[in-house]
C-alpha cells in the first residue's frame, strides 16, 4: 500500500502513519522527495488493512493500493490455470464446454427432449432452471423441488451432468444432491452468506458476474466461495448494464482476457441472458469462443413460443444446431474442439 502525504505534512504526521503501519506489524518505508513524502506499507497481508485506515490520518493526501483486494482467485497466488472436473467433464481444458438447456425446467418433456437434443448436437452439460430468481414475485419461479428430481433423472438416464441454479442457504443440500454444478446467478454474486455456505461443498460452483459488478468486485467475490477449500470454482460472464439499451445487457468480450490474465479459473460466457433475443445469441457466442471463453452457457427451448421463461432469447433446436456446427471451425481455429 502506498500512502502519498500532502504537501508540508509535518514530521509528526509522517510519525503517526509510520506507527499505525507497525501496529498492523507491517513494515514502512520512506520516500522523502523535496516536496511530497510518500509512505511504503509492506507486508505479505496488507490486504486486510483498508486504504481507509491511514487515508483518515491527518497530513494524508491519498492512498493506493498495490496488490489486488482478491488472493485465492488471482494468478500470483495460484499460477496454473485451474480445470474444474465436473463426473469428467474438464471446464478449462482444451475442449470448450457447452452447456444449454431450457431456462426454466418446466415438465419432465420439455427437459428430456432438450437434453436429448443437445447432447445430440455435442452439448456437454445440461442446464435448467429450478429455482428462478425472478424480478417480480408474481413472475412463474420453477419448479422447485420436482424440477430438482427431474434434472436427476435425465443426468443418470443420459449420462451428461446437469447444473441448475443455488438462490438461497436452506437448498443447498438438495440442491447439491441432485445437481453436478451449483449455479449463482448474477443477482447473488454478492450474496456473501449464501457465498460462504458453497464454499464449504466440494461440488463445483458457477458464479455468474453481477451485472452491475467490476472484474475486481467478481473475483473477490470468487475468493468466498475458495476460501473454505473448494477448488472447483467457474466465472461465468453474461453481460453488464450499461447505457446501450437496443439489447438486454453489453457482452463484455474484454473480460474473458482480463480475467485470464489477473485469474486462473475458468470462465464460461451466457450469450442468452446478453441478448435477450434469440437473434443475437450466435454472434456473441462465436464471438465468446473467439476470444478465449472455456465454455458457453446456452438456453435452448423445444418450443420458444411456449416458454414459461425467457422464450424471446431460447433457441430453438434447429438453430441451436446450426450454431454448434458453425462454433466448431471457431474453436479449431484457436487450437481447441467442441
Ligand atoms: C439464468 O441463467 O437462468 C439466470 C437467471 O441468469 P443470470 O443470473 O445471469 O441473470
Ligand atoms: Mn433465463
Amino acid at each position: 500500500m502506498i500512502v502519498e502525504m500532502a504537501k508540508g505534512a509535518s514530521k509528526e504526521q509522517i510519525n503517526h502513519v509510520v506507527e499505525r503501519a507497525h501496529s498492523f506489524g507491517f513494515e514502512v518505508q520512506l520516500n522523502l522527495g523535496t516536496e511530497k513524502t510518500v509512505v511504503a506499507i509492506l507486508g505479505s497481508d496488507t490486504g486486510k488493512a483498508s486504504t481507509d485506515a491511514f487515508a483518515v490520518l491527518p497530513g494524508v493526501e491519498h492512498v493506493a493500493r498495490i496488490m489486488k483486494p482478491y488472493k485465492l482467485a488471482s494468478r500470483e497466488f495460484h499460477p496454473q490455470s485451474t480445470i474444474v472436473n465436473v463426473n469428467g467433464v474438464e471446464i478449462g481444458g482444451q475442449r470448450v464446454i457447452i452447456m444449454a438447456g431450457p431456462c426454466a425446467v418446466e415438465s419432465e418433456k420439455q427437459l428430456t427432449e432438450t437434453a436429448k437434443a443437445v447432447k445430440g448436437c455435442g452439448a456437454a452439460i445440461v442446464r435448467g432452471g429450478a429455482f428462478k430468481p425472478r424480478t417480480s414475485p408474481f413472475s412463474f419461479q420453477g419448479l422447485e423441488k420436482s424440477a430438482l428430481k427431474m434434472l436427476d433423472k435425465v443426468r443418470t438416464e443420459f449420462g451428461i451432468p446437469v447444473i441448475t441454479e443455488v438462490v438461497d442457504i436452506q437448498n443447498i443440500d438438495a440442491i447439491a444432491k441432485h445437481a453436478d454444478i451449483l449455479q449463482v446467478g448474477a443477482r447473488n454474486m454478492q450474496n456473501f452468506a449464501l457465498l460462504k455456505e458453497l464454499s464449504k461443498l466440494r461440488h463445483p460452483i458457477l458464479l455468474k458476474r453481477g451485472f452491475s459488478a467490476t472484474v475486481t468486485e467478481w473475483l473477490t467475490a470468487a475468493d468466498y466461495l475458495l476460501a473454505e477449500g473448494n477448488q472447483q470454482v467457474i466465472l461465468g460472464e453474461r453481460g453488464i448494464r450499461t447505457f446501450e439499451d437496443s439489447i438486454r445487457f453489453s457482452m463484455d468480450i474484454s473480460s474473458i482476457s482480463v480475467i485470464k490474465r489477473f485469474s486462473h479459473l475458468p470462465i464460461i460466457v451466457d450469450p442468452s441472458h446478453a441478448a435477450g433475443h434469440f437473434a443475437y445469441v450466435p454472434s456473441i457466442a462465436k464471438a465468446a469462443v473467439a476470444a478465449g471463453a472455456d465454455g458457453l452457457l446456452i438456453e435452448v427451448h423445444p418450443n420458444p413460443e411456449e416458454a414459461k421463461v425467457d422464450g424471446l432469447q431460447s433457441l430453438n433446436i434447429p438453430n441451436f444446431e446450426k450454431l454448434m456446427a458453425e462454433l466448431k471451425p471457431i474453436a479449431k481455429a484457436i487450437g481447441r474442439y467442441i
